[in-house]
């Protein structure tokens, strides 16, 4: 007979499976095409859209091309420049604090290490998971956003309310390589299916799996 944990655990992944069938293409997020770029646009997207975060990015990459131009930017500018993503006081300030960290300590590159990581401002362990996972394919930890907490404990995959307990239940029971995929394909299925206030259960492909959906 099964433990509880293998059958939880089969459980866990069987969600996965049927939500990656069903998301061929998961997203939109963050779009970047340089661990600098990652980063900002990590930092950028704390209570912000992915697709306006994307709009002002497009702008910003171009004026801002490395660590040291963060470092060196006026933080009236910087603010003018990432004014639409909200909270533009405190992210001038991550994003000039966070190029002076890099040039000072790692010549103007991103580490590929989630401790260092977590010493930039605007960077808590989320943000960490997510730069090591895209940037570096070293997957740490799963990156629990807003949708992630609230669709695991729907699922019942977790008995947590907060994020690193909920970090913690998940990767017991999902192997490494899928930490980055659970974050995508929660996010993908929160904003379309199991949305907050009243998740359209009759027509999501988890109902069978989800005891929300069956109480
Ligand atoms: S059945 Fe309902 S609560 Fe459960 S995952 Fe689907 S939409 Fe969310």
């Amino acid at each position: 007979m099964r433990s509880v944990q293998s059958q939880e655990k089969a459980r866990a992944r069987k969600v996965l499976r049927r939500l990656k069938v069903e998301y061929k293409k998961t997203g939109p997020f963050v779009e970047w095409s340089t661990p600098l770029e990652l980063l900002v646009g990590t930092i950028l997207s704390a209570q912000c859209t992915d697709e306006r975060v994307n709009r002002v990015t497009k702008r910003l990459f171009h004026k801002y091309r490395s660590a040291q131009d963060y470092a060196d930017a006026s933080l009236e500018v910087l603010e003018q420049d990432i004014y639409q993503t909200g909270f533009y006081r405190s992210k001038a300030k991550y994003l000039k604090g966070t190029g002076a960290l890099l040039v000072q300590k790692y010549a103007g590159e991103v580490p590929n290490d989630f401790e260092a990581l977590l010493a930039f401002p605007g960077v808590a362990r989320k943000t960490a998971h997510i730069i090591m996972a895209k940037a570096f394919r070293v997957f740490t930890g799963v990156p629990v956003d807003t949708h992630v907490l609230r669709i695991a404990p729907r699922l019942g995959l977790t008995k947590h309310a907060e994020q690193e307990k909920i970090a913690k239940d998940l990767e017991a029971l999902f192997p490494k390589e899928d930490y980055l995929s659970v974050n995508e394909h929660f996010i993908t299925h929160g904003r379309a299916v199991c949305i907050p206030r009243t998740p359209r259960c009759e027509s999501c492909v988890l109902l069978d799996l989800c005891p929300f959906g069956n109480r």
